[in-house]
Formats: C-alpha cells, sequence, structure tokens
C-alpha cells in the first residue's frame, strides 16, 4: 500500500520518522512521503522528515502543553498551511493517508482528529488514524486526553489502528524507558503491513493486495495489528505447525492492542522465503481465525521476504467490541470525572477523619 504520513505531536512524528526510516532501509517504497506537526519547535527541531510548526501566533513555538483543546484549535486554526505543505507528500500515488499520533498528549491528541476531518474533505483515498494509548501507568491527564481524542477520532477517520503502549515492551521495562523499543516496533510491524500490500513482480498469486489491507479496514471503528515469527525450516512441509504457531501467537499475545481477539475483518499475512511457506498451514490458520475472531471475512496472503524465519501478521478490522477498549474507556471516565470535581483545600483533608492518623 502506497501511503502518506503525517506525524501530530512529539510521538506522532518520532514514530512517523521511524516507519520513513524502516521503509527506506527495507527498501520497499511503500512511504512515498512523511511529515511532521508540531506546535513544539523543540521536537521538531531533532527530526530527520519534513516539518511543519503550528500554532506559532497561539503559543509562539513553546506547544501546547497537555491541552488537547488548544490542540485542535491550533491545527484549525493553520489547516491551510498544513494543507499545502501536504501537497508535496500526498503525491496521486498514495492509496492512504495515515495520521500518527500519541493520543493521551495536546498537540497530537487534538490535532490528529482535526487534521483527519479536514483530510477527509480534502482527499479521495481512505485516511487512517495510527494512534497511541497511554499504558495504564501514565498519568490521568493522558487517560483523559486520549479517551477524548479516541472518541473524536474514531468518528473522523476511516479506521483508527491502536498501539496500546502496554502493548510492546518488555516486561519490567517503563513505558518511557520503553518508548525506543515500542517505536522500533511499530515501524517493524506498521512498516510491514504498508509493505505487504505493495505488488512485487514475479511472486505468485497469494501474495497480499493494496485492497485487501483497505477491505480489512473497510469496517471503520478501531483495528488492532498482531506479530509474531518464529525460525523456519527450510522445507516447507515442516514448517505447517511454525506457521500455525506464530498465527496464534500473534493474535493470543502479540497484538497491539492485548486481549482484542474479536473482530468484523481479518487479513492474515505471512512473511518469509516463498520456498518455506506451507501453504496447508496457511490454510489451517485462516481457518482458525475465523474461529477466533468470530470473523466470516478473514483475508490471507504471503509477503516473500529474504529470511530464515517466518512472520505472521494479523489485522483485524472493527474490533472495537475489544474488553480491552472497555477497560481504556472507563480508564478515561474516571480521570475526566477526576479532572472536573472543584478543587479541594489539601487543608480539609487534615481537619476531618478522612485520613486516619497513624498512631
Ligand atoms: P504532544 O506532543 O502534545 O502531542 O504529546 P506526546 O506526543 O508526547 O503525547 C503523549 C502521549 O504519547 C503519552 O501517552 C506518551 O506516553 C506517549 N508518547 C510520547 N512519546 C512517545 C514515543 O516516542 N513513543 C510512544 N510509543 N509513545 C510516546
Amino acid at each position: 500500500m502506497k501511503v502518506a504520513l503525517i506525524g501530530v505531536g512529539q510521538a506522532g512524528g518520532k514514530v512517523t520518522e521511524r516507519l520513513a526510516n524502516f521503509d527506506a532501509e527495507m527498501g520497499f517504497d511503500a512511504v512515498q512521503g512523511a511529515l511532521a506537526i508540531n506546535s513544539a519547535q523543540a521536537d521538531l527541531q531533532s527530526l530527520s522528515i519534513e516539518t511543519q510548526l503550528i500554532g506559532q501566533d497561539r503559543v509562539n513555538g513553546h506547544g501546547v502543553g497537555g491541552d488537547n483543546e488548544l490542540g485542535a484549535e491550533v491545527m484549525q486554526s493553520d489547516i491551510q498551511e498544513v494543507v499545502n505543505a501536504l501537497d508535496g507528500h500526498v503525491t496521486s500515488r498514495a492509496e492512504a493517508i495515515w495520521v500518527v499520533a500519541g493520543l493521551g498528549g495536546g498537540t497530537g491528541s487534538g490535532g490528529a482528529p482535526a487534521l483527519v476531518h479536514e483530510l477527509q474533505r480534502v482527499y479521495d483515498v481512505p485516511i487512517y488514524a495510527l494512534g497511541i494509548l497511554p499504558g495504564e501507568n501514565e498519568g490521568s491527564l493522558y487517560q483523559a486526553n486520549a479517551g477524548r481524542s479516541l472518541k473524536t477520532v474514531v468518528r473522523e477517520a476511516d479506521s483508527t489502528l491502536l498501539i496500546d503502549n502496554d502493548a510492546w515492551h518488555e516486561q519490567g521495562e517503563s513505558v518511557e524507558g520503553a518508548f525506543d523499543t515500542i517505536n522500533q516496533k511499530i515501524a517493524q510491524r506498521v512498516g510491514l503491513l504498508f509493505a505487504s500490500g505493495e505488488a512485487i513482480e514475479g511472486v505468485g498469486e497469494s501474495v497480499v493486495d493494496s485492497s485487501e489491507v483497505i477491505n480489512t479496514l473497510r469496517e471503520g471503528g478501531i483495528s488492532v495489528l498482531g506479530y509474531a515469527s518464529a525460525v523456519a525450516a527450510e522445507d516447507s512441509a515442516e514448517n505447517i505447525n511454525t506457521v500455525m504457531t506464530v498465527s496464534r501467537q500473534a493474535l493470543l499475545t502479540g497484538t497491539s492492542l492485548p486481549d482484542a481477539t474479536t473482530a468484523e475483518a481479518a487479513l492474515l499475512v505471512v512473511a518469509g522465503e516463498p520456498d518455506r511457506i506451507p501453504r496447508k498451514g496457511v490454510e489451517k490458520s485462516r481457518r482458525w481465525l475465523e474461529d477466533e475472531t468470530g470473523s466470516m471475512q478473514v483475508r490471507g496472503g504471503d509477503f516473500p521476504l529474504g529470511s530464515d524465519r517466518l512472520a505472521a501478521l494479523v489485522l483485524l478490522g472493527g474490533a472495537e467490541r475489544s474488553d480491552r477498549i472497555g477497560e481504556f474507556l472507563e480508564r478515561a471516565k474516571q480521570a475526566q470525572a477526576e479532572a472536573d470535581e472543584p478543587e479541594t483545600d489539601p487543608a480539609e483533608a487534615f481537619a476531618d477523619d478522612r485520613l486516619e492518623n497513624l498512631f
């Protein structure tokens, strides 16, 4: 799938840069253009892709803090400049536009839904969002911001691919310390998804086509990506179990939104050396995926890649009914309710019996 990428905010810019670099390093040529937009000048300076500063008249390059309403406003006021800056990136070859943002901050949280809204008016291709959800231990402002941002971006985008910050980092690592790992995984996995929709010359008919990615996302709502890989034997007949194992792991333990297994549609891409990919294993995995997701629309295909491993990439479309979304929305609503409570005087906590003395 030929894509144009637009990162909004700090996380959005960093992840967009990683995606563009991964695509270039692998020689996939799926990424047609990459632009980072921010209201904070300092966050743009460290990036190696093209950048656009917004909201200069309001915040003078200092960012919007955690104020996502202001994030939406500065995007709306400068939308014309942003659309002009995109002209060179959203070439006629792009089959989809992806707006990338951390949903818990300010600029990306507010700016991404506002940008998606405008892009829907201007372009005919699907406009997707890649949204990063704050991990469970991130502060309540992040949770509340992400709740409102998610609600709005899901309404505006053709599909919103969610990456939970708790999903793809190692146990014991703090979320901040893990950003690098998480960003690299996003770049590889989402980068493979973009590239798997690319026509590859001289390979068999089972190669995935961009339209299959687009059709899987056609359900709208929330989408989720899963990934797992394992070492493969040279003979494809010996890899039937390997393909089934990695497909199961991709869905059950490797998704970008843990425990999201219910979906309206799914796509299974098996990546590896074509001679090592067993047809029977791919077929069995596809049927298993149908049962597991409860979806009648499970598409599938191969992605030829020079590697001694086999990997399964599972894209779920229409996955908003998963428990994890419910849990997150609950967290966000609670954080919002706490933020809306009138300020209390901390001294009052000492005045009555609300806190008991230790002795
Ligand atoms: P903005 O610049 O105002 O849009 O704010 P951020 O992009 O910093 O958004 C804050 C949210 O994004 C929080 O939930 C952070 O945990 C998350 N975040 C910030 N930087 C990164 C990053 O590099 N990678 C990932 N995965 N998440 C990030």
